[in-house]
């Protein structure tokens, strides 16, 4: 069904898009001081809430217009206070872009730094939390799913441990939010503050839309840093019907069709079992040739998975000759780029499609077993 809108994009965002997402770019021109345009901005806020079934008298989506390091940098910037203490769990690019994002503010923060791909510290986490010998933490942030690895960081455990320690957690869940489980539900102080994510991952949008879901309490108390990612100020507007500045109006139009879209299809659950049948697929089919994951299934996400480049096949040699049966995958990032390779299953692509990348590579394997 997707055949003709080749290549297929297996990397983590930009997604492959629907017919009925691309179509929705077609819409009239709207200024976005014209109530068809707040019309547009009120059902995706309302629509992003109710992915997670979060209620909107304790919670705000905040939407912004870039990519998602604009609102991973709208929630760091506006929402830890000047007098807080940032701790930053790092174990991959994201990990690390924030504590940059966080010393270019001059936030006063500090970060927990483990090996790409290894799993959170939490006793580390929980030591820190405690130790009454440094400044007091006031903010955690962390990515839910660390892109750079396919790992699923352990949130609930980390939310809950936020929770224990007063400490608001702010998360980057750009390439989760819409596919993995999120438990925003921690009543009371603690646990998730806000989430930063963006259009064109899991939820099935084009680039160029992201949002922070905030909780209203964090957001009363923001104060900015910037202009024009001041969150709250976003949030105010947006809540008034209104915008502070002009927004990407089209990715508007395709986000929200693509949340139509969403939950015509059954929503999270849904998306979380799609992505998990497709990555399983990929997964199996490279195993039987050989080709190992990075890190075990059951702390990868559903998302995106990381495996080892075989013995005498370079990525770029892979890359290429996928690319001309009309698939884009991803390499490694930093250090990992000689031993990996990235296959993310978002967006519309079918278990057809899957089959044939995985004949793909096989065809390819076999041919290099013969090379010199
Ligand atoms: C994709 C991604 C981002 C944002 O990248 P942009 O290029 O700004 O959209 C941030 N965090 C994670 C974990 C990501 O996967």
């Amino acid at each position: 069904m997707n055949e003709i809108e080749r290549p297929l994009l297996l990397n983590p965002g930009p997604v492959t898009l629907s017919r009925r997402v691309r179509d929705s770019l077609l819409q009239p021109d709207l200024c976005h001081r014209e109530p068809e345009f707040f019309a547009l901005q009120d059902e995706i806020r309302r629509r992003l809430l109710e992915v997670y079934d979060l209620d909107a008298s304790r919670w705000a989506a905040v939407l912004l217009s870039g990519s998602g390091t604009a609102a991973v940098e709208a929630m760091l910037s506006s929402l830890v206070p000047t007098a807080g203490r940032l701790l930053v769990i790092e174990n991959g690019v994201y990990g690390e872009r924030i504590h940059r994002i966080a010393r270019i503010y001059g936030i006063a923060c500090e970060a927990l730094a483990h090996a790409w791909g290894d799993a959170i510290d939490l006793e580390a986490v929980v030591a820190r939390l405690q130790d009454s010998a440094l400044p007091r933490i006031t903010h955690v942030a962390a990515v839910h799913h660390e892109t750079t690895t396919g790992r699923l960081n352990r949130l609930d455990a980390l939310s809950a441990l936020c929770a224990q320690h007063d400490v608001a957690l702010l998360v980057d869940g750009v390439s989760s939010f819409g596919a993995e489980a999120i438990d925003f539900h921690h009543a009371g102080r603690g646990g998730i503050a806000a989430l930063a994510a963006t259009a064109n991952k899991c939820l099935h949008g084009v680039p160029g839309a992201c949002f922070v879901v905030a909780r209203r309490d964090a957001l009363a108390a923001a104060r900015p840093r910037n202009l024009y990612l001041d969150l709250a100020s976003w949030c105010k507007a947006q809540d008034a019907q209104g915008t502070p500045f002009t927004p990407a109006v089209h990715a508007y139009y395709a986000l929200r069709e693509a949340l139509r879209e969403f939950a015509d299809a059954g929503g999270r659950a849904a998306r979380y079992s799609q992505y998990r049948m497709l990555a399983d697929q990929v997964g199996d089919g490279l195993l039987r040739m050989g080709i190992v994951p990075l890190l075990p299934r059951e702390q990868s996400s559903v998302v995106l998975r990381a495996y080892q480049l075989p013995q005498n096949l370079g990525y770029a040699r892979l890359h290429d000759v996928l690319k001309a049966c009309g698939f884009v995958i991803y390499a490694g990032q930093g250090q990992l780029a000689a031993d990996i390779f990235r296959i993310s299953t978002m967006g519309a692509v079918t278990a057809e499609n899957m089959a044939r990348l995985v004949a793909e590579i096989a065809r390819l394997m076999a041919g290099e077993q013969g090379r010199p």
